[in-house]
């Protein structure tokens, strides 16, 4: 069952209909848990917030889906703002961006040219930026823009290594002198390129947060799974890794204890804040994640009478799979 809601979200947070309905909804089915707020006033309190419990903020404007030049040029120009913004207000806070929403489904050298955009004020600014990666197709072009950034802005860009991608080790070993976000992996991929096994991806992914953290560069340990967190707190106290060399990093609105109680007891801790009013892949990957998060979506459907087209469509499709066999 588990399985399957998971193939049902994943599927939905790729329905481009869905997508734009939802932008005209503000934030529905619960995804206000989850997504900081709809413009970056509302997000740099809530990072304001963060800050003041001893919690840095890696910020996420959301946006996928583009194809069209004009919507990646306004994602630069919002990425450029949000820039702006931590400069301005001194905030503890780096940005986290995804090459897609800045025309890398457009064109390479369209989106490399955007990217180079953001990372000039960045490194003027000498604010990190953390390139997302998303689904095995953008994989190799989000890594070559990396390099490009690292050419021109170095030590201005980092990126995610997914565990669950076969080639994983390679990927680490090859990018060993950048600062990493390592996680377990959030997009629908075939066996041919990805695990699927939950132990085994829980296996790699112990085994690329050791090796990164051995390594002595940067480490973001990013999970909500507490086993894990633990095995690391082990490891790294064994292994004397200075705490200025690693970092946890969760999702806004998950484990929020959790995230408070790593922070008290002094470890550095970032929590990744997406704001915007593209909100719905993002939200359908992270139902995918964890069904257990669809009481968000019924409460707020069926208690707040809060009944949109997408609640309607998603209930739909998922009756309609489940009832399939
Ligand atoms: C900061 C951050 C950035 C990310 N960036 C990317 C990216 O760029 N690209 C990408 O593909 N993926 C990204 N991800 C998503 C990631 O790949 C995983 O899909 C996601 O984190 C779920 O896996 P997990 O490690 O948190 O634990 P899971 O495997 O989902 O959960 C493991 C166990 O932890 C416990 N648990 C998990 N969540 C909760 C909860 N909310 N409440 C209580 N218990 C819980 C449960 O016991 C569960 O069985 C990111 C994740 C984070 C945290």
């Amino acid at each position: 069952m588990a399985d399957v809601l998971k193939n049902v979200f994943l599927s939905l947070s790729n329905n481009r209909t869905l997508n734009r309905a939802a932008q005209n909804y503000g934030l529905q089915l619960g995804a206000k848990l989850v997504v900081a707020g709809t413009n970056i006033e509302e997000t740099m309190e809530t990072i304001r917030q963060l800050n003041s419990r001893g919690i840095e903020a890696t910020v996420d404007h959301l946006g996928e889906f583009v194809y069209e030049r004009e919507e990646a040029i306004a994602a630069k120009m919002k990425i450029l703002d949000v820039l702006d913004a931590i400069h301005e207000s001194g905030v503890k806070a780096h940005i986290s961006i995804k090459p897609s929403q800045v025309g890398l489904d457009i064109d390479y050298d369209f989106c490399l040219e955007n990217v180079l955009e953001i990372a000039e004020k960045a490194a003027q600014y000498g604010i990190f930026i953390n390139l997302d990666q998303e689904n095995y197709e953008r994989l190799h072009a989000t890594f070559a823009i990396l390099e490009t950034i690292e050419q021109r802005y170095p030590n201005t860009a980092g990126t995610v290594i997914q565990a669950y991608l076969h080639e994983a080790p390679q990927l680490l070993e090859k990018y060993s002198g950048y600062r990493l976000r390592i996680v377990k992996g959030a997009y629908k991929e075939s066996e041919q390129v990805a695990l699927t096994s939950k132990a085994a991806i829980d296996e790699q992914f112990v085994a690329l947060l050791e090796a990164h953290l051995l390594n002595g560069k940067f480490t973001s340990v990013a999970t909500h799974d507490h086993e894990i967190i633990q095995h690391i707190q082990k490891f790294v106290a064994m292994h004397n890794i200075p705490a200025d060399k690693f970092e946890f990093q969760m999702l806004y609105g998950f484990r929020t204890d959790m995230q408070q109680q790593l922070a008290k007891d002094g470890y550095q801790f970032t929590t990744y804040v997406p704001f915007g009013a593209d909100w719905y892949g993002y939200f359908m990957r992270r139902l995918a994640e964890r069904p257990q998060n669809i009481q968000l979506v019924t409460k707020q459907v069926f208690t707040k009478k809060t009944n949109t087209v997408i609640g309607v469509a998603a209930a739909a499709f998922i009756l309609g799979r489940l009832t399939k066999k």
